[in-house]
């Protein structure tokens, strides 16, 4: 019994009529520009199991993740929330810069270490404390000389402290109530998250203030978090232990401050965000980061020929992200008549990035974890998605019912909605427009998405579905399926339009909807 996908490992060999399907090679050497839905991977042999299937990938030459999938730069789909719950989830979210470069930096430490916590100072009233932990949700506030990060810690301030006789000490300041700082456990700057929470757990405490060593407060530990942590082993981390995190910028001068900021802020990988990356800005752009910042990664895009690949890589780029007009709310192929079907871009460029050692993200045209799985067959790295993650609980905005059904709002970044919305800065630069230009060519729409749940239960229903996937290929990582695709032992085959009906539920009276199986996996 052969245990390769193809029985006589002649592989590429066009002449020989009982090969089963074509290599990736001849799929992609017609000409045509395929998409997912044109073609299907043909099943190899199966001697271990779907858990035993390892996704470990690169993001980029130095970032690796233990799961392929990015959330979307996207104003509908990651800010910390989301991106917090990708990273715990062994993927990564990139927040996106439709709003301030202050907003956006701040959006980072969210977790683990809380580097910009909320402070008071000891003259604050009992009442400040309640009307934060109504607006905000938490009660235990640091107090410092200053009543800000960098003060001489004081003390803390917890429910527990105030929780008795609360009307009567209203306007008590918080340095009668708090719990004074020589009675606090305390960690010193530079602790790992780790020695954070052997101490939390042996303290029982639910916050660690981090001090130097003049007592000034640098940061803040919650219990919360710290769990969090220990509650998920695929989370993607850096050496000190901190969630990864992405974020998006766009190429121009005003972008240069964004940048400082995200470093500042600790950002682990910047995307240069461009429908069309191949452009004398972007290269400039890449060649200033490595100049300035050669210690973050860039991933440079987005591109879908070989050639714009070649530039950006010849630029810098540690990372490429391919897709043009294959998004689901995006108009650009039928506006700007410039883009490539995701499938061929995938491959194309995928090809040629391995050569240089460069790893890729697919970007956009993902509906089903069936796309995932094609797309990483085709050599991309990881899969980038927007309306898969986004009316989840983790994206960003408020649920609401339409005709009876619970869903979130999802746009494009290019739709005029985005783009005229209160923060849209980042959106209006890169469409060309001005802040006092009239005309407004939209390159996205605007939309709701059906209420997906929580990520914690949709990111692990896809990493199970690309496990079986690559089981059904007979490939146990990620990193053999590209092997095996380049090698041609990986075989494809091109659906005709029946096929692709054949391939889908077909010839039944009724239909329970693809939302209540969903949800089946889900509960
Ligand atoms: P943009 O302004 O960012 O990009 C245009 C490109 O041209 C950039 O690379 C920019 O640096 C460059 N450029 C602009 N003026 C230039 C000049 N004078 N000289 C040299 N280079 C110049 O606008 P965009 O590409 O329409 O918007 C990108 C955003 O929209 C991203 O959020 C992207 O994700 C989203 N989007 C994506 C797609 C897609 O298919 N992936 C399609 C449309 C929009
Ligand atoms: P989706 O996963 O198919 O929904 O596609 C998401 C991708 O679409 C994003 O990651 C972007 O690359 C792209 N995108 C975002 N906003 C726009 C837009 O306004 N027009 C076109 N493409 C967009």
């Amino acid at each position: 019994m052969s245990k390769n996908n193809c029985h006589k490992n002649c592989c590429d060999n066009d002449s020989d009529s009982d090969c089963d399907g074509l290599s990736a090679h001849q799929l992609f050497g017609t000409g045509d520009g395929l998409t997912y839905n044109d073609f299907l991977v043909l099943p190899g042999y199966i001697d271990f199991s779907a858990e035993d299937v390892d996704l470990t990938t690169n993001l980029t030459k130095r970032i690796q993740l233990r799961v392929p999938l990015v959330s979307s730069p996207m104003d509908t789909v990651t800010e910390s929330e989301m991106a917090i719950a990708m990273a715990l989830c062994g993927g990564i979210g990139i927040i996106h810069h439709n709003c301030t470069p202050d907003y956006q930096a701040a959006e980072k430490y969210k977790h683990g270490f809380i580097r910009d916590p909320l402070v008071l100072g000891p003259n604050n009233k009992v009442s400040d404390v309640l009307t934060i932990k109504k607006e905000r949700g938490f009660a235990g506030i640091p107090v410092t000389d200053t009543g800000k990060l960098g003060g001489k810690l004081l003390g803390i301030v917890t429910s527990r402290d105030i929780d008795f006789k609360t009307q009567d000490i209203l306007n008590e300041p918080l340095s009668s109530v708090m719990t004074k700082s020589q009675h606090l456990v305390i960690g010193a700057d530079g602790i790992t998250l780790q020695e954070a929470n052997d101490i939390l757990e042996k303290n029982k405490k639910g916050k660690l203030p981090i001090v130097d060593k003049d007592q000034r407060l640098t940061a803040l530990i919650a219990r919360t978090d710290v769990k969090k942590h220990r509650d998920y082993p695929l989370a993607s981390k850096d050496e000190n232990k901190q969630l990864l995190v992405g974020a998006a910028i766009g190429t121009r001068d005003g972008d240069k401050e964004r940048l400082k900021k995200l470093v500042d802020a600790g950002v682990d990988v910047v995307i240069l965000d461009s429908s069309q990356g191949n452009s004398l800005f972007q290269i400039n752009m890449i060649k200033y980061m490595k100049n300035e910042f050669p210690n973050v990664q860039i991933i440079a895009g987005n591109v879908v020929t070989v050639n714009q690949a070649k530039n950006l890589i010849d630029a810098g780029a540690d990372g490429l992200r391919i897709g043009m007009g294959s998004g689901s709310i995006c108009i650009t192929q039928e506006v700007m008549a410039c883009g490539r079907p995701q499938a061929t871009a995938v491959y194309k460029v995928s090809k040629y990035a391995r050569k240089q050692g460069v790893p890729t993200i697919a970007d956009g045209g993902v509906s089903t974890v069936g796309h995932v799985i094609k797309a990483l067959a085709l050599g991309a790295s990881a899969v980038m998605m927007g309306s898969m993650l986004a009316g989840t609980t983790e994206a960003p905005g408020d649920y609401f019912f339409s005709n009876g059904v619970r869903v979130k709002k999802y746009r494009g970044m290019g739709s005029i909605d985005a783009m005229e919305s209160k923060d849209g800065e980042g959106s209006r630069q890169r469409y060309f427009q001005g802040e006092n230009d009239d005309v407004r060519v939209a390159q996205g729409v605007s939309g709701a998405i059906v209420d997906k749940g929580s990520i914690h239960r949709f990111v692990p229903y896809l990493i199970t579905g690309i496990r079986y996937g690559s089981q059904d290929m007979g490939i146990r990582s990620l990193e053999l399926m590209k092997t095996k695709t380049y090698s041609g032992e990986l075989r494809f085959e091109k659906r005709t339009a029946s096929a692709q009906i054949e391939g889908g539920v077909h010839g039944l009276y009724s239909l329970v909807t693809n939302r209540t199986k969903l949800s089946k996996h889900l509960n």
